[in-house]
């Protein structure tokens, strides 16, 4: 009987070290399909952001096994409603955990829809090396075939592992790892949407462990001289399309809705209709700034081609898309308006 209660014990003891040593990850919710619930396991129709974060978490039993896991419901939405102030509350919140010396890594279940969106402006204002993993799903927690729990798995497998530190935000679906760097959401459907289609994947999960190819070049996170700390709001910036016939209507809309910066998704290598480059030329000198980007899904809008940006005051987004240039110049507008320091901003991050 004693050598029953000292083996019991000494088992419990195992345990304990194993469980203390096991890294800490804190999984942040914010809702998505991950976290959405059908009316049955076949038919497409859902509500996203149904199901809290342990129910989440429940369905993935296996990630107590190679972290200990901590989760939090920052919030509970379709990522169609993201906005400033989930962003500032997420930013803060994944900041002030990763201080802490005994907290690993964060993975953050997020739609899929502005998860690029969200993605980079976290790459560009958390200050830590640390692994942020931002995951989601294209099937909600309830269809045949989720793709949630794996998801979730890898996530967390790539927040635990070593070679994952310093490479910025990151997305993690469809066995594979994405930069925040260069990141879209290519398909309206498919569980694989995900994809960087410029600089290409940072690589991928197998067996439940990354496997990197690639190294992000641009400046993120600890690099990055975007500090939302002390900010309760972000400048508004909106994007305007150009197309054939588009006129000046929603840059002089914008204009008098006192936007502080406007983003063109213009076409080509960013050009716009000679109506509209007027309108956006006219903002600048009321003290708009303006970037040019392109709807275009690949190639960088480059300076110095058909537009003459520094004769316009324009400066140009490069490899950045609309969504996230949206996000650099709301960044950016809290440091200058000058447009020859946010044309630095473009070609640095
Ligand atoms: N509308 C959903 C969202 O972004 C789509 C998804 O998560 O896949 O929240």
């Amino acid at each position: 009987m004693k050598q029953i209660k000292l083996i019991l014990m000494a088992l419990c003891c195992v345990s304990f070290i194993a469980s203390a040593q096991k890294p800490t990850v804190y999984v942040l919710a914010t809702g998505g399909t991950i976290a959405g619930e059908g009316k049955t396991e076949v038919n497409s129709a859902y509500t996203s952001g149904a199901i809290t974060v342990d129910e989440l978490l429940s369905a993935v039993p296996e990630i107590n096994d190679i972290a200990t896991i901590k989760g939090e419901q920052v919030a509970n939405i379709g990522s169609q409603d993201m906005n400033d102030e989930v962003w500032l509350k997420l930013s803060k919140r994944v900041n002030e955990l990763l201080k802490k010396s005994d907290v690993h890594a964060i993975v953050i279940t997020h739609g899929t829809d502005t998860q690029e969106e969200t993605a980079y402006f976290l790459n560009l204002t958390v200050k830590s090396d640390k692994p942020v993993i931002l995951v989601g799903s294209m099937r909600p927690s309830t269809a045949i075939s989720a793709d949630g729990p794996r998801n979730i798995y890898n996530a967390v497998a790539c927040a635990v592992d070593k070679s994952s530190k310093g490479k910025g935000v990151m997305v993690v679906m469809d066995d594979r790892i994405l930069g925040a760097d260069d990141l879209s959401k290519t398909n309206t459907l498919s569980v694989g949407t995900f994809q960087n289609p410029n600089f290409g994947e940072l690589g991928i999960v197998y067996n439940g462990k990354p496997v990197y190819s690639r190294e992000p070049m641009k400046r993120h996170t600890s690099k990055s001289e975007f500090d939302v700390s002390h900010l309760d709001k972000l400048p508004r910036v909106e994007i305007i399309l150009s197309y054939s016939n588009a006129t000046d209507l929603f840059v002089n809309a914008a204009v008098n809705a006192g936007v502080k910066g406007i983003v063109t998704a213009g076409v080509g290598n960013g050009n716009l209709t000679t109506v509209m480059q007027n309108a956006l030329a006219a903002a600048v000198k009321n003290g708009v700034a303006v970037v040019r980007s392109s709807r275009i899904a690949t190639g960088p809008t480059a300076q110095w081609d058909e537009i003459d940006d520094d004769k316009l005051g324009f400066s140009a987004s490069w490899f950045v898309n609309p969504y996230r240039a949206r996000v650099l110049l709301m960044l950016a507008l809290t440091k200058t308006n000058n447009y020859k320091e946010i044309q630095r901003m473009f070609t640095e991050y």
